[in-house]
């Protein structure tokens, strides 16, 4: 298969094309196209001549395409969760659930559509500011880079390309280099669905050659990044005086207080540290357990972890699967050995099977190691022992990172301290930090980012706020 690149409504070829391997036995999946600058500069301007055509859209009929794109998607499942999990060596299920929630994802982006308003502005309330009616609207800011991950190859271009269509702006698409293949295939569905040729446009290709044109650029408006803090400050950096939105990384951590019922929580802790292979943006790396039940802790979540089936991403059991790149695979060995010789006990995994990293367990690492202090983004987790809740919520704030953190706890009081005092853009309590449905306020604070994506709140990040006053006497 070749894939070309999708500019203002067609494939357009390239002279370069790059192969493209599964992860998961390194099969060849297709002949990818690497966009020139030329092709991001037509791309460009294809999207930028396109936001006249978003203008004549009403928002009902801007709603109505992606009620579209969410039924293609919801009529093409099964295809769709294939490419996913070729691509990015997403186990099936999970391919599964990211399809289910891309739907989801389009519909909110539908929803919000019909609803983006402004205010009236209460005038008189400033001496001088009498006779006067004024209110807000918020218009598309233009075009915007979106940049994405290969981590949810699929739900994450739907937070940037449903808000940015919703709001009426159109999009130059930069998906991850190994996983460019769903953003291509949503891209077809937008055509099906009517939406405006230019408005949507993918240019696969390198990250940096790219996302460099896309910086410099003046005809964009924004860059709405998710992906590693390191590019994700680069980016920052090198955008001039755009609109900047940023959804990087973590080391997220949990709590579970005593009394807790461990037989729940266990099990979700398990999926929160392990799904796709902890390459999750807020995937349980740190597990802190209060000292009265850490063996019994550990012993539950040893158990439970050996449940994990490994393999081939496509069969219908398996639960983790290769990483998602040799590079990856001997960075993660190497962190495990090295928190090892600084001390912590390995309790389980820290070998390869078929490819596949085993999950691992490391018991009282340093918050100095990698394994702790860094992101992982692989199967690691390791468990801690705390004496006070307090002294947790202090080891979860140990860190340069804060997306989300979780706490498990039968004390009102508690919950709430951890609400208040934990540095993140989102605490769950009872629940693990991986949890997120897609309409939810979503973004970090330190290095994590800034902005935040879910439906409504990056369509405020994607529209100007425009006032307009009439002087009534
Ligand atoms: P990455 O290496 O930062 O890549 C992300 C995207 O940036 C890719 O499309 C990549 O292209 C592109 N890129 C690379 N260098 C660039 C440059 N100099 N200028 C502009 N773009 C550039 O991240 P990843 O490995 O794909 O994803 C994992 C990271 O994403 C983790 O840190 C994870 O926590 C984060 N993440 C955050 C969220 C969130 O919502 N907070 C969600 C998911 C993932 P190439 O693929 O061509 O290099």
């Amino acid at each position: 298969m070749k894939q070309l690149l999708w500019i203002n409504g067609q494939y357009v070829e390239t002279e370069k094309y790059n192969e493209l391997k599964g992860p998961f036995g390194q099969e060849k999946i297709a002949d990818v196209a690497m966009a020139s600058e030329n092709d991001v500069l037509n791309a460009i301007s294809a999207a930028e001549e396109a936001t006249l055509k978003m203008a004549e859209l009403t928002s009902h009929q801007r709603a109505e395409i992606l009620e579209k794109v969410a039924g293609l998607l919801k009529d093409n499942r099964e295809e769709c969760a294939r490419i996913i999990a070729k691509e990015a060596a997403k186990p099936i299920k999970a391919a599964r659930t990211e399809v289910d929630r891309t739907i989801m994802t389009y519909k909110f982006a539908a929803n919000e559509a019909r609803r983006i308003h402004g205010e009236t502005v209460p005038m008189d309330a400033a001496p001088g500011g009498e006779g006067r009616l004024a209110f807000t609207v918020r218009e598309p800011l233009g075009v915007i880079g979106a940049i994405t991950p290969f981590n949810f190859p699929m739900n994450l271009v739907a937070h940037k390309v449903g808000p940015a269509v919703a709001a009426g702006n159109t999009v130059v698409l930069k998906p991850a280099s190994q996983t460019p293949l769903s953003a291509y295939k949503i891209a077809e569905y937008f055509h099906e669905a009517g939406l405006p040729s230019g408005a949507l446009n993918v240019v696969s290709g390198s990250g940096s050659k790219v996302g460099d044109v896309l910086m410099k650029d003046n005809r964009i408006k924004m860059i709405t990044f998710t992906g590693s803090p390191e590019v994700g400050k680069y980016i920052r950096e090198n955008s001039g005086l755009k609109r900047v939105t940023l959804e990087l990384g973590s080391n997220s951590g949990v709590i579970v207080d005593e009394g807790v019922n461990l037989e729940k929580a266990v099990p979700r802790i398990v999926t929160g540290a392990f799904a796709y292979q902890g390459q999750v943006c807020i995937s349980v790396q740190r597990i802190y357990v209060h000292e009265n039940i850490f063996d019994t802790f550990v012993e539950l979540f040893l158990q439970e972890t050996r449940k994990l089936k490994l393999g081939d991403p496509l069969h219908e059991d398996t639960d983790i699967s290769a990483l998602i790149s040799k590079n990856d695979f001997d960075r993660t060995k190497d962190w495990v050995n090295e928190a090892v010789e600084n001390g912590a006990v390995l309790a389980s995994g820290g070998e390869s099977r078929e490819g596949v990293f085993t999950p691992t367990v490391l018991l009282n690492a340093s918050p100095k190691d990698k394994v702790s202090c860094e992101e992982a983004f692989a199967p690691i987790v390791h468990i801690n022992k705390f004496k006070t809740v307090d002294e947790a919520i202090g080891m979860v704030n140990e860190s340069k990172y804060g997306l989300q953190a979780g706490i498990f706890t039968n004390d009102i009081n508690k919950a709430l301290k951890a609400a208040k005092k934990l540095e993140v853009g989102g605490v769950m309590i009872n629940e693990i930090p991986t949890f997120r449905v897609d309409q939810m306020p979503y973004g970090g604070v330190k290095l994590s980012g800034m902005g935040r994506e879910g439906i409504k709140y990056a369509v405020e990040e994607m529209t100007e706020l425009k006032l307009i006053s009439f002087k009534t006497e």
